[in-house]
């Protein structure tokens, strides 16, 4: 029988416009769809999850993010990308075991679900060998995560392209074997995709070869584009538009030093873009292109990027980028010597902030039919959010207050698919203390390896030493 599960009396922000905000109402989930939103449901014998006192809303979605660098979290804080490419990469990544993979992956996940991301665009440019991929998608499997896992590049590989021993390139051969063993259905929580280097870091030519590789599997594919290393721009968008390569299956990260003119490119051929807010501002790889994705036709979506420069929060992303595209409008209207004297002329919208970490996301990672929303039909990927915390009590402006003030510590409850992975303050069905413990042996592993200078002694619940 149908599992059924009602979530009774709390305020909706559903991210549907038909469906829209109700002060107070029910969500109706039957197996691991919503089928109903409204006032008030006759559910008969559904499970009651009592919502009252919480802002329910459909699970976040991090549309850009590298989770196996949970391993290297915040040690990128006073880092630009240079010191990644040339420092934690080479010295670090490239000695990463498929074990160190599976445990950083596995808390990277736990922690997502953990603040409300029912869905990440897991681009993981880790395959240092095939048990690199695998344990990766094991990991994503393991916690009940819904993903859009892409395969991507090996760390030792560039470590010996940095050395000039090898030529920038990936074999596909067993991400060709992956596809056909794992996602024969693509039906379940995880679906697949190919993570390229792109035209920034590769030739034009190896980019086609890789599309039409990801085009024969029939998948989408993820590219770090205009993430700028070193000048002039490269305007590879443009140059991936004139060979006729850009099409409704790739989404592109950053964009921080793609023109206008490339964006507009990108709506009109269908292709998505993700900006990284805070990680393109701490790694001083540009400004977030947020609203200049928006004005040029396209739907902004957000991501954290990765945990070594950001805080992995989607609350903080959107609100960040929120707050750089508010900036940059007042900017341009006092550089005509003008006051700003409305919010109209600041134009980006908390909704539109609270879209590009939901719906929009969902869309530029190719699970909006799928997720992003509550939306009769779309799968149950659903978060209640605690407006009785302090920093949310009596919340008047449902919206305003989940971008003004919400944080991942205010979530509550997590469905995924119909089945809980949180539920009042706390993860269920993961072990979250064997999650910690690999975490912590696998960062012991790393940092002992090599002799990384970023290395700093953990802080652990240990006895005193
Ligand atoms: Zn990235």
């Amino acid at each position: 029988m149908t599992k059924r599960t009602l979530i009774s009396g709390g305020a909706i922000v559903s991210m549907d416009p038909k469906v829209g905000d109700l002060r107070q109402g029910d969500v109706l989930v039957e197996g691991d769809e919503v089928t109903q939103v409204g006032p008030s449901i006759a559910a008969g014998d559904a499970e009651v999850i009592d919502a009252a006192g919480t802002i329910v809303m459909p699970g976040l979605v991090n549309s850009h993010c590298h989770l196996w660098q949970t391993g290297t979290r915040a040690d990128s804080m006073d880092q630009v990308f240079w010191d990644l490419v040339s420092s934690q990469w080479p010295k670090v990544a490239a000695y990463y075991s498929a074990e160190d993979v599976y445990a950083c992956v596995l808390a990277g996940a736990a922690d997502a679900l953990n603040r409300g991301i029912t869905t990440v665009l897991d681009f993981c440019h880790i395959v240092n060998t095939p048990e690199h991929a695998e344990e990766n998608l094991r990991a994503l499997r393991e916690t009940g995560i819904r993903s859009r896992f892409l395969y991507g590049a090996s760390m030792s590989r560039k470590l010996q392209e940095f050395e000039g021993e090898v030529e920038n390139t990936d074999s596909w051969a067993h991400a060709r074997e992956m596809r056909k063993q794992e996602f024969a259905g693509d039906d379940g929580l995880v679906s697949f995709g190919l993570a390229i280097q792109g035209p920034d870091v590769t030739t034009m030519e190896i980019t086609a070869s890789d599309l039409a590789e990801a085009r024969q599997l029939g998948v989408p594919v993820g590219v770090h584009i205009g993430a700028p290393q070193g000048p002039p721009p490269k305007l590879s968008i443009k140059r991936m538009y004139e060979a006729g390569l850009l099409g409704p299956d790739i989404n592109f990260s950053h964009c921080c030093e793609t023109t206008d003119e490339e964006l507009r490119m990108l709506a009109t051929t269908g292709a998505t873009a993700t900006a990284c807010p805070s990680l393109d501002m701490a790694f001083g790889m540009g400004c977030p292109a947020t609203g200049r994705i928006r004005d040029a036709g396209l739907r902004p979506a957000v991501g954290t990027d990765s945990v070594i420069a950001s805080s992995g929060d989607m609350f903080e992303e959107l609100r960040v980028g929120l707050l750089y595209e508010r900036m940059r409008r007042a900017e341009a209207i006092f550089a005509t010597g003008r006051d700003v004297k409305t919010v109209d002329e600041l134009e980006f919208t908390t909704r539109e902030a609270l879209e590009s970490a939901t719906i929009n996301s969902a869309h530029a990672i190719f699970l909006g039919d799928k997720v992003g929303s509550l939306t009769p039909g779309k799968k149950a990927d659903i978060i209640l959010l605690r407006a009785t915390d302090l920093n949310m009590v009596a919340a008047s402006d449902l919206v305003g207050t989940i971008v003004g003030c919400a944080t991942g510590q205010n979530v509550d409850t997590v469905m995924v698919g119909g089945n809980l992975v949180k539920r009042k303050g706390e993860l269920v069905n993961i072990d979250v203390q064997r999650a910690r413990q690999l975490f912590v042996e696998a960062r012991d592993r790393l940092f002992g390896r090599q002799g990384y200078e970023g290395m700093r002694p953990p802080v652990t619940a240990g006895a005193r030493a």
